[in-house]
């Protein structure tokens, strides 16, 4: 049986020593939740996640959700309560507007709290997840009067939310959306198609659900220009607000699939069913981006929960499992054998994961605050230049730690032996949940392409100058410290190879647009090497700074010198790889015939 601790103290370090929270401390909501505070809130969530949500997750992935005949589905036992528990205490709306009835904190901090409860139980968070990033969507496309009647019950976490795009012929290509909308007389919308893989499509753990859903209306354009934003309600409001008459919106099945279980993904039927448009005509998909973005940040995070939980599981069973004997000499001569964790084989496999785990933890930390600067601060040259940051790396943050997440998921299992493969340890588990995390919110090898082909050169690439400034600058300001060098020449290399990779992306792939595509994802983690490889040598700066002033926990600082250098010793020379990877072009990867695949 897995188990889970949230690991509260490694954030409030980064939060108040690495990436200075209280800089941030002039944004609206940051001032109600001071550092103290941070750590209160952040102890309670983890709390109810070990404790409530934690416990739900094997039996929850055996048991699975069920469809009955008249189209409704129950989710496993015990996540009903779960989910009341979790509303009623507020947690839903931690971030949400406090007009309508959120608390207004810090998205940095409803952040963390969803890395908690998606390492506690994936499937389960999921519902809550799709609810903020539906809310986020509202609150900035909706009108007035849609905004009244939505959020506060989604707010209140009464009311959940999801979002309908996929289709059966069309995932990544949403230009291709058939669903169609048909102007009612009194204004509101009749939606006919049928949309697939519907994470929390249909459930019993609220009165109601929002779906937000992409159609195209009669004679709007061919392709993304022609596809409008509704919300279609499971019931529609009656004039008191509350749920009403059941809309013709139904669940006509759960997908039988790999992993998260507990979540319903479902395919949803939509026969004339009411909606109404939110935000303009024919603006629909950039208003799903809103919620998109927030999603593919959340994701990420689902990625590092997995990844934390897995090694968190597979470090305690190194400490226990006997078998061997440590090349350097017996360390349980008593015992019939030593624990596998004496093993380097074993110790390699374990800080790769953590000193991972650690640096991305790092990084959503960083970009969630650049996303609270970005919507929150006065100044428009801080909120256009986080906005900017934010847009670039969030692709890297999806991208990057789910790929990696899931191969840690992978590792962590690995060091369980066979016993990893059997279902009774959660370790597999772990694999199936993490899988989908590389597939949905726009499969990475579209983050890649979206990176390359529209953040970086954005702007004139100001964002990613502005990165290579930043990272060159730290390099620079501590050239002096001598406790820095083994940190600072791998990141140094590293940035040459990405700067490297940009200059030859602008020679090579404007013309040959092939040359962007091959190497896109190659370039995607070649920038997450050397974002987690900064976040390592900031956190090691933060950590020597403490142990100077007697400040924290020694084992603790201690322990961040040592994985820092294991990233930097064994993973950042992986950028060498990629910029060979990015360098050899597409000529080969094109050359074959389709029909010699
Ligand atoms: C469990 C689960 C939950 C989901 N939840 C939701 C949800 O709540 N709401 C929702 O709307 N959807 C949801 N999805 C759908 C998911 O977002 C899509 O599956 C995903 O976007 C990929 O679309 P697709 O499956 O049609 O694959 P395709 O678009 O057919 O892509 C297949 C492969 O081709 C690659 N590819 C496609 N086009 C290009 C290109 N131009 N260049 C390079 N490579 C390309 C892709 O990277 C991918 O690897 C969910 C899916 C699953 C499995």
């Amino acid at each position: 049986m897995a188990t889970y601790k949230a690991p509260v103290d490694d954030v409030l370090f980064l939060l108040n020593d690495v990436l200075g929270y209280e800089r941030y401390s002039n944004l609206a909501g940051f001032a109600d939740a001071p550092p103290d505070m941070v750590g209160a809130i952040l102890a309670e969530a983890a709390k109810f996640c070990e404790e409530v949500v934690q416990p739900l997750n094997q039996q929850g992935d055996r048991q699975g959700c069920t469809r009955h005949e008249d189209g409704s589905v129950t989710t496993p036992d015990g996540f009903i309560e779960a989910y009341q528990t979790f509303s009623e205490a507020g947690w839903v709306g931690l971030a949400c507007d406090p007009e309508f009835g959120g608390q207004g904190l810090p998205y940095t901090l409803a952040a963390r709290i969803n890395e908690f409860i998606s390492a506690s139980n994936m499937a389960w968070g999921m519902y809550s997840g799709l609810t903020q990033g539906a809310i986020a969507a509202l609150q900035v496309h909706a009108s007035d009067e849609q905004k009244q009647l939505y959020l506060p019950k989604m707010i209140s976490g009464q009311w959940s939310g999801t979002m309908n795009l996929t289709e059966p012929h069309c995932g990544t290509d949403l230009g291709l959306i058939k669903s169609r909308a048909e102007a009612n007389e009194d204004g509101s919308y009749a939606i006919t198609g049928q949309k697939i893989f519907i994470s929390s499509g249909e459930h019993d753990l609220t009165e109601n659900i929002v779906h937000l859903v992409l159609a195209r209306i009669d004679d709007a354009p061919e392709g993304t220009r022609g596809i409008s934003l509704f919300i279609v309600p499971k019931f529609l409001p009656d004039e008191a607000g509350d749920p009403g008459t059941r809309n013709t919106v139904t669940c006509g099945s759960i997908e039988e699939k790999m992993g998260i279980h507990g979540n319903a993904t479902c395919v949803m039927n939509y026969d004339g069913a009411t909606g109404w448009l939110v935000g303009e005509e024919n603006r629909g998909l950039s208003a799903m981006f809103t919620m998109m973005n927030e999603a593919r940040l959340g994701v990420g995070v689902q990625g590092l929960a997995q990844s934390d939980v897995a090694y968190q599981n597979a470090a305690d069973y190194a400490r226990e499992r006997l078998q061997g004997r440590a090349l350097s000499g017996a360390k349980n001569p008593d015992g019939d054998a030593d624990p596998i964790i004496v093993h380097p084989d074993v110790r390699r496999t374990l800080l790769h994961i953590r000193a991972f785990n650690e640096a991305a933890r790092a990084l959503v930390i960083w970009a969630a605050l650049k996303s609270d600067e970005a919507h929150r601060s006065e100044d428009e040259s801080a909120r256009s230049g986080a906005r900017a940051f934010a847009g670039l790396i969030t692709p890297v943050v999806k991208g990057v730690l789910t790929d990696i997440g899931f191969e840690n998921t992978v590792r962590a299992q690995q060091v369980f032996g066979g016993h990893g493969y059997i279902a009774e340890w959660g370790m597999e588990q772990f694999v199936r949940d993490a899988r989908i995390t590389m597939i949905y919110e726009g499969a990475n090898g579209i983050q890649a392409l979206d990176l390359v082909g529209r953040k970086l050169p954005k702007d004139g690439g100001k964002a990613m100058m502005a990165f290579f400034a930043e990272v060159n600058q730290f390099v620079k300001d501590n050239t002096d410290d001598q406790d820095l060098q083994p940190y600072l020449k791998p990141l140094k290399d590293g940035l040459d190879h990405l700067e490297a990779a940009t200059m030859w992306f602008m020679k090579n792939a404007m013309a040959e647009p092939d040359n962007a595509g091959a190497g896109a994802t190659d370039y995607m983690h070649l920038f997450g090497l050397v974002a987690l490889g900064y976040m390592w040598a900031r956190m090691v700066k933060a950590a020597g700074d403490k142990i100077s002033n007697g400040n924290g926990s020694e084992e603790f600082l201690q322990s961040k010198k040592v994985l820092g250098r294991f990233w930097m010793e064994r993973v950042m020379p992986d950028t060498a790889s990629r910029l060979a990877h990015i360098t050899a072009g597409a000529d080969t990867v094109m050359s074959l015939p389709e029909e010699a695949f």
